[in-house]
C-alpha cells in the first residue's frame, strides 16, 4: 500500500498527516501557533511560526515513514502574506482572514459603485475577509513597499502559495483556482486573474502566483534526501467538500473550526444567492470545474478559545460540553459572536461582541450555552436562506475540531431540525487533501470505512429553538451598524 502526506495549515495550528490508500491516518503530528492582535479588528499571523510548525510536524512524521508517495496541501484561505522575490522575506506579517483593518476601504468602494461588478466576476462581497484589500493596505503602509511592487519586486500569496515557495526546491510562486477565489481578483467564470479587479483594487499583476488546477504539479518537497511532489493544493473549507465526499450537486456539509463554513456542491452551475452568501469555486479535479455556495460564519471554535483563556470558564476545549444546556434554555441570555464583525448574511464589519440578559442568577451554563446558541443560530440562518432558495437540505455532514462536541452537534440537529452526520474522522479537510493528491497521482480516493455518527432532531425542542432564534434575531438586529 502506498502513503500519502497531507499538510493542513490552518488558523490555530499546523499539521502533517500520513495516510495509507485505503485514506487510513497512519502518522499525525500537530503545532499550534499564536495569532497577535495589535489593534481593533486587526488579526496577523508571524509566517516564521507558519513555515516552523509545518517544517517541525513534516519531520515528526516523515521520520517515522519516509516513504511517501506524493503530498497535498490544504490551509486557511484569505490570508494574506506579501514577501520580497530577491530575499524570499516577507514585508509584513501575515494579515490573517479575520482581520477588519480595511473595511472603511471596502466600504469606499461601496460607495463608488463597485459592488455589483465584484460580485459578478468573484461571486465575493465587498469585505475585508478577501485578501485585496489586504494586499493594498500593505503596498500603501510599508515603506517603499508600492515602489518595490511597481518594479515587480514582491510577490502576494495565501498561505498556499506562501508554503510553495518555501517548501518546493524549484522556490515556485503558485496556487490553486481554490485560493485563488478567495481573493477578489479572479474571474470564477473565465476562471483567471482580471485585470479589471487588478485596477479596481490597485494591485501590480506581477505580484500574483500562476494559478494551477487543484491537481497541478505545484512542485517538489526534498525532505532528507527524499523527494515528494507536491500534487495537491485545496482551500481549507473546499478540502472538507471533498473530504467529506460532497462530489453531487447539493451535497453539502458544515466545518465547524475557528470559522464556521458551510458549503453546498453546485456542480458545473456558479449560483447566486443575493442573501449574503458567497459563490466560489468548490474544486478543479480531473479537468472539471465544480462551484459551491457558501455561508461564512467568522467566529466559532474561537469563542470557545475565548471562554477557556479569556473568561477561564474551562480549563480546555473539551470541557465546554459540560456546560452546554442540551433543553435550549439559556436562562434568556443571548451572545452576540461578533468579535471581528459578522459574516453570512450579515457582513457587517463593525459591529462587536456582546451579551445580554444578565441577571444576578447568570450562571457559566448560561453564557457558555448562550455562547453555542450563537453558532447554531447562525447555521440555521443559512440554512433558512438556502431552503427559501429552493436548496434541499436533507442532511448536513458535519466536521472540524467542534464537531468532536456531542452535545454541540444534537443541539445543532435539534435548531435546524435537520439530521446531522459526523464521519468518525472528523479531519476532513486533511483527507481532502490526501484525496486530491491520491487522485493526482491516478489512485482511485474510495469513500473512508469508518462509523458515521447521526444525530437525530427532537421535535420536541423546535418550538423553543425557534422562539430562541427569534429573540436572538431581534437582538443581533438592533446592533448591526
Ligand atoms: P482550525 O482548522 O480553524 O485551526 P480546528 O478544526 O482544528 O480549527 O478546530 C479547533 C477549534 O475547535 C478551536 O477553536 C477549539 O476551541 C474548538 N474545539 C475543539 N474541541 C472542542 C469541543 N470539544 N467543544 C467545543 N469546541 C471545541
Amino acid at each position: 500500500m502506498k502513503n500519502y502526506l497531507a499538510i493542513d495549515q490552518g488558523t490555530t495550528s499546523s499539521r502533517s498527516i500520513i495516510f495509507n490508500t485505503k485514506l487510513e491516518k497512519i502518522y499525525d503530528s500537530q503545532k499550534e501557533y499564536n495569532l497577535s492582535y495589535p489593534n481593533d479588528g486587526w488579526v496577523e499571523l508571524n509566517p516564521d511560526d507558519v513555515i516552523r510548525t509545518v517544517e517541525e510536524t513534516l519531520k515528526d512524521v516523515l521520520l517515522k515513514c519516509s516513504d511517501v508517495e506524493a503530498c497535498g496541501i490544504t490551509n486557511q484561505r484569505e490570508t494574506t502574506i506579501v514577501w520580497s522575490k530577491e530575499t524570499g522575506e516577507p514585508i509584513y506579517p501575515g494579515i490573517v482572514w479575520q482581520d477588519r483593518r480595511t473595511s472603511a476601504h471596502c466600504d469606499d468602494l461601496k460607495l463608488k459603485g463597485h459592488e455589483e461588478l465584484v460580485r459578478s466576476k468573484t461571486g465575493l462581497v465587498l469585505d475585508p475577509y478577501f485578501s485585496a484589500t489586504k494586499i493594498k493596505w500593505i503596498l500603501d503602509n510599508v515603506d517603499g513597499a508600492r515602489e518595490q511592487a511597481k518594479k515587480g519586486k514582491l510577490a502576494f500569496g495565501t498561505i498556499d502559495s506562501y508554503l510553495i515557495y518555501k517548501l518546493s526546491s524549484e522556490q515556485n510562486h503558485f496556487t490553486d483556482v481554490t485560493n485563488a477565489s478567495r481573493t477578489l481578483l479572479f474571474n470564477i467564470h473565465e476562471m483567471c486573474w482580471d485585470q479589471e479587479l487588478l485596477d479596481i483594487f490597485d494591485i501590480p499583476s506581477s505580484m500574483l502566483p500562476t494559478v494551477l488546477p487543484c491537481d497541478g504539479d505545484f512542485g517538489t518537497i526534498v525532505h532528507e534526501g527524499n523527494k515528494i511532489p507536491i500534487k495537491g493544493v485545496i482551500g481549507d473549507q473546499q478540502g472538507a467538500l471533498v473530504g467529506q465526499n460532497c462530489f453531487s450537486n447539493g451535497d453539502m456539509k458544515s466545518t465547524y473550526g475557528t470559522g464556521c463554513f458551510l458549503m453546498v456542491n453546485t456542480k458545473e452551475k456558479p449560483i447566486h444567492i443575493k442573501e449574503g452568501l458567497l459563490t466560489t469555486v468548490g474544486y478543479k479535479i480531473n479537468g472539471e470545474v465544480c462551484y459551491a455556495i457558501e455561508g461564512s460564519i467568522y467566529s466559532c471554535g474561537n469563542i470557545i478559545q475565548w471562554l477557556r483563556d479569556k473568561m477561564k470558564f474551562f480549563n480546555d476545549a473539551k470541557e465546554s460540553e459540560k456546560f452546554l444546556s442540551n433543553s435550549g434554555n439559556s436562562n434568556n441570555v443571548l451572545f452576540l459572536p461578533a468579535f471581528n464583525g459578522l459574516g453570512a448574511p450579515f457582513w457587517d464589519s463593525d459591529i462587536r461582541g456582546g451579551l445580554h440578559g444578565i441577571t444576578q442568577d447568570t450562571s457559566i451554563e448560561d453564557i457558555v450555552t448562550a455562547a453555542f446558541h450563537s453558532i447554531t443560530f447562525q447555521t440555521k440562518e443559512i440554512t433558512d436562506i438556502l431552503e427559501n432558495n429552493d436548496i434541499e437540505i436533507n442532511k448536513l455532514l458535519v466536521d472540524g475540531g467542534m464537531a468532536a462536541n456531542e452535545t454541540f452537534c444534537q443541539v445543532l440537529s435539534d435548531t435546524l431540525q435537520k439530521v446531522i452526520i459526523r464521519p468518525e474522522d472528523i479531519e476532513s479537510t486533511a483527507l481532502g487533501a490526501c484525496k486530491v493528491a491520491m487522485i493526482a497521482s491516478g489512485e482511485t480516493a474510495t469513500e473512508l470505512e469508518g462509523e458515521n455518527r447521526a444525530f437525530n432532531p427532537n421535535n420536541a425542542l423546535q418550538k423553543i429553538y425557534e422562539d430562541g432564534l427569534n429573540e436572538w434575531r431581534s437582538y443581533v438586529k438592533t446592533n448591526l451598524s
